[in-house]
């Protein structure tokens, strides 16, 4: 059986001191059968690692660059995350690929060099409005996967945690319906199957993501595909957050 996430993004939200706050307050430690994760801003993820050394949460960042080391101002390596400890990455989330030009090319890179550097990578695909509203939501999100994932052999493959998060739902307070969501977290299964095999589908933990909050997390994870939730704004808080993880339990 597939163990649940419950990841956070706090995109470019809290200071050190606002991420060790945060902690204090936060009560994951007994949310046992449940894999929670939070991926703050860079300058907060040593603090939060020591932080939450004892405690079963999980910190990642919200990208990197592929390369161990180099030329590339203003950039982080997967060397450096793994040397800090932190077992997690986001890749490929909407906001990079539309703010910063991230590519399926650069999508693709980043997954491979977290798995190369025991990063568990948690790859973020979705549609934009005008692609769903031109019935292309299969087309996408599917070209979207399998280039992602291109070239990764079975194992490397289970490790990976794919969230889908529809671009419109993001941040709009507007989620997908728990059908929406379970539909196209079962095409993406169904796409892993075709790719590699249907035991390896099978492992692969599938998020949902796009306004998730206490009010909608029980309907999303009642169904048989959704294996958790990638959440921005719900997690921001650590109240409505712990709710977000209990409801995982
Ligand atoms: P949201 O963000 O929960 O605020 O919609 C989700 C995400 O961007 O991962």
């Amino acid at each position: 059986m597939r163990t649940p996430v419950i990841a956070g993004n706090w995109k470019m939200y809290k200071t050190i001191a606002e991420a060790l706050d945060y902690v204090e307050g936060f009560r994951a430690k007994e949310a046992d059968g449940v894999e929670t994760v939070l991926c703050g801003p860079y300058l907060t993820l040593p603090a939060l690692v020591e932080a939450a050394k004892d405690s079963a949460v999980g910190i990642g960042a919200q990208n990197m660059h592929w390369e161990k080391e180099g030329a590339f101002t203003g950039e982080i390596s997967p060397a450096m995350l793994q040397e800090a400890g932190i077992p997690y990455v986001i890749v490929g989330h909407s906001e990079r690929r539309a703010l910063f030009g991230e590519t399926d090319e650069a999508v693709r890179n980043k997954v491979k060099a977290a798995l190369t550097h025991d990063l568990i990578p948690i790859l973020c695909v979705g549609e934009t409005i005008e692609e769903r509203e031109a019935e292309r939501t299969q087309e996408v999100v599917r070209t979207q996967v399998v280039e992602a994932v291109r070239g990764l052999s079975s194992t490397k493959m289970t490790r990976v945690i794919v969230a889908y998060e529809p671009v419109w739902a993001i941040g709009t307070g507007r989620s997908a319906t728990a059908d929406d969501a379970q539909n196209v977290i079962a095409f993406v299964r169904r796409t892993l199957a075709d790719q590699f095999d249907q035991q390896v589908a099978n492992q692969v933990r599938i998020l949902y993501g796009g306004s998730v909050k206490p009010a909608n997390i029980d309907a999303l994870l009642e169904k048989d595909d959704i294996d958790g939730a990638l959440v921005g704004g719900a997690s921001l808080d650590p109240e409505s957050f712990s709710q977000l993880v209990d409801a995982a339990v």
